[in-house]
């Protein structure tokens, strides 16, 4: 499917759960968030309803995001049946990394190897400060049993200023021994109205540390719908990624929708929700009518981030947390 702009949307994320195990001060307050009863979020079975409506109208990619999505106990399931699905030709999952090392057989059982794991420091003592909790060395132990047993991962890690800038050379560096591509991310404001206001280390500042610790740094070729500027250094087993996620300079190749854990769309993660498809499907509408609900929404999708903004019915839209928007 086209939006209005052609471009090509055939990508989805979904967040499973609004909750979550760490407290990344980046993403919600120390006290954590308000969570959705449980009966509002969207069930396994609603997912994979989905999920099967979006494969007919050409989506060929989903991520399962949160929140953490390791803490929902019928996750398996639902990746269970999305690896039943033939229209997915990948699924993806982004995790803390906390929880998921008892899960790695039936990962490879269902042929799921792409994972997002997001680790914004190599230092222990920084790692507690930014995630409020103490599983650094649990997440590097996932990272290398995962690496050992083939898994395609890709590390996130969000630059702050003033918190973690040194730690951008030492986290490049692990695609120097790794096949494991590093992203560095701009902060954005949604954190659960922790902060009011992010002081932008950009991408533009992410990419001057990388250049002057690397100088024979190469622009690499983006793929579709690829949010990370792709660079890579001669020799190196991975490549290195800067997400302008709040410059929101991607917009124009963007190729995905969202799915909040509480079954409310958003076209583009700076706008405030545009419908709530759980509400829609309980009401028993036909697939047919969730696939026309589905290509009026992506008709309508905004140019880019900064319009998506500037709609917002909300706009308190900014305080919310991305543990339930899906990061
Ligand atoms: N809990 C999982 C995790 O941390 O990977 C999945 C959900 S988390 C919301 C998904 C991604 O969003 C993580 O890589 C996290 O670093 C990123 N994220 C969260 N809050 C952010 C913010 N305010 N700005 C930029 N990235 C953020
Ligand atoms: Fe949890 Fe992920 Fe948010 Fe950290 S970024 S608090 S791990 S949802």
């Amino acid at each position: 499917m086209t939006d209005s702009f052609d471009r090509t949307i055939d990508y989805v994320r979904i967040a499973v759960t609004d909750r979550c195990n760490l407290r990344c001060f980046y993403c919600m307050p120390a006290e954590g968030i308000l969570y959705e009863p449980k009966a509002h979020l969207l069930s396994y079975e609603e997912i994979t309803r989905l999920l099967s409506v979006l494969g007919v109208l050409g989506f060929q990619k989903v991520r399962f995001t949160g929140g953490e999505p390791f803490l929902r106990k019928d996750f398996m399931q639902l990746l269970e049946n999305t690896a039943g699905l033939e229209d997915y030709k990948s699924i993806h999952i982004t995790s803390n990394g906390t929880l998921l090392q008892r899960h790695i057989p039936k990962l490879k059982e269902l042929g799921i190897s792409k994972i997002n794991l997001s680790i914004d420091s190599l230092d222990k003592e920084r790692f507690h400060k930014i995630t409020r909790r103490d599983d650094f060395e649990k997440v590097m132990q996932t990272f290398h049993i995962l690496i050992d047993n083939g898994f395609k991962i890709k590390l996130n890690a969000v630059i702050m200023k003033g918190i973690n800038k040194q730690d951008i050379i030492p986290l490049a560096e692990l695609a120097k021994d790794y096949p494991v591509d590093v992203r560095f991310i701009e902060e954005m404001p949604f954190n659960g109205g922790y902060k009011e206001n992010v002081e932008l280390y950009s991408a533009r500042d992410i990419y001057s540390d990388l250049k002057a610790y690397y100088p024979n740094l190469i622009k690499l070729q983006s793929k579709h719908g690829d949010t990370a500027s792709l660079l890579s250094v001669p020799g190196y087993k991975g490549n290195i990624g800067v997400i302008a996620a709040f410059s929101r300079t991607f917009c124009n190749t963007c190729n995905r929708l969202r799915i909040s854990a509480n079954g409310e769309i958003k076209s583009c993660l700076y706008d405030d929700g545009v419908f709530n498809i759980r509400d829609y499907m309980r009401s028993g509408v036909t697939d047919l009518e969730l696939a026309d609900k589905f290509r009026e929404i992506i008709r309508l999708k905004p140019k880019d981030g900064f319009e998506a903004e500037k709609m917002r019915k909300d706009q308190k839209e900014a305080m919310k947390s991305m543990s339930s928007i899906g990061g």
